[in-house]
């Protein structure tokens, strides 16, 4: 009996880190299938800069799509939005399509993390994929992702202006600041965030991407003055106290890698 072939597969998220592990591996795996899960519900900043990087890859990045789009699981979720806690949207919506994608066969699936971080997160646990992290194993930091970027010609994608992660315009991993720059950016895209929040009328329960604050009650121009303003105080404490990229990665809640990396 013949032995399977081994498959490789490096998923993109439209982030910084899957990024560059691509460009970093494009000369080492000569079969590397790249993929993005798409939701649906991504940033144009987040098309725009995987066109680069496909041109850059000389190949194209496959597309996985849900099967059915989020609306279709909010609905079946009973209008439930996901949140940390509750993440169904990463299952879903980013997990099942690549678990489909990679079948039953042997697949080395490489991941971003970076030697200078200390993390774990959503990852697909099929027995038949074997997880490498190629950064962590030649000790490959943030500077050198942003350096690997540049030499590249890619540069960071535009978002990373306004927004510290790849994913849904409407991730719940946003901080208060990132969804003021959505507001501000992509206005359309913050009315439709806002949409999906609701009041349950017999209830009164609120469904909002944030407890405790609507994307209405955040939109406020006093509001957003403030959030400016608190942004810049904890952007001016992390740049003296950790550097630049402490403001980028200081959260203690992250998304999926699936997701951001
Ligand atoms: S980016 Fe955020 S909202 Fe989108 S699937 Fe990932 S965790 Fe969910």
């Amino acid at each position: 009996m013949t032995e399977k072939k081994t498959r490789h597969i490096l998923g993109i998220s439209g982030g910084k880190d899957s990024a560059a592990l691509a460009v970093y591996m494009r000369d080492k795996v000569a079969d590397m299938e790249y993929v993005f899960t798409d939701t649906d519900k991504e940033l144009e900043e987040t098309y725009e800069f995987l066109a680069k990087l496909e041109a850059y890859l000389g190949k194209p990045i496959i597309r996985l799509n849900a099967e059915r789009p989020f609306d279709h699981y909010l609905k079946l979720f009973n209008g439930y939005l996901p949140s940390s806690r509750q993440r169904w949207c990463t299952r879903v919506l980013k997990l099942k399509p690549f678990e489909e994608y990679v079948g039953d066969e042997p697949v080395v699936s490489y991941v971003g993390i970076r030697a200078d971080e200390d993390r774990e997160g959503m990852i697909s646990t099929k027995p038949n994929i074997k997880t490498r992290f190629p950064f962590k194993e030649d000790g490959i930091n943030h500077a050198d992702v942003l350096r690997i970027l540049d030499e590249a010609g890619l540069g960071l994608p535009k978002y990373y202006e306004w927004r510290s992660r790849s994913g849904c315009y409407f991730c719940f991993f946003q901080r208060k600041s990132e969804w003021v720059g959505l507001l501000e950016k992509h206005p359309d895209l913050f009315e439709k965030a806002k949409a999906y929040e609701k009041v349950d009328p017999v209830t009164g329960d609120r469904y909002t991407w944030h407890t405790g604050e609507s994307l209405e009650e955040l939109s406020k121009p006093e509001r957003v003055a403030q959030i400016k303003e608190q942004a810049e105080a904890r952007s001016q404490r992390s740049s003296s106290a950790h550097g630049q990229e402490a403001e980028i990665d200081d959260d203690s809640e992250r998304p999926c890698l699936i997701c951001e990396l």
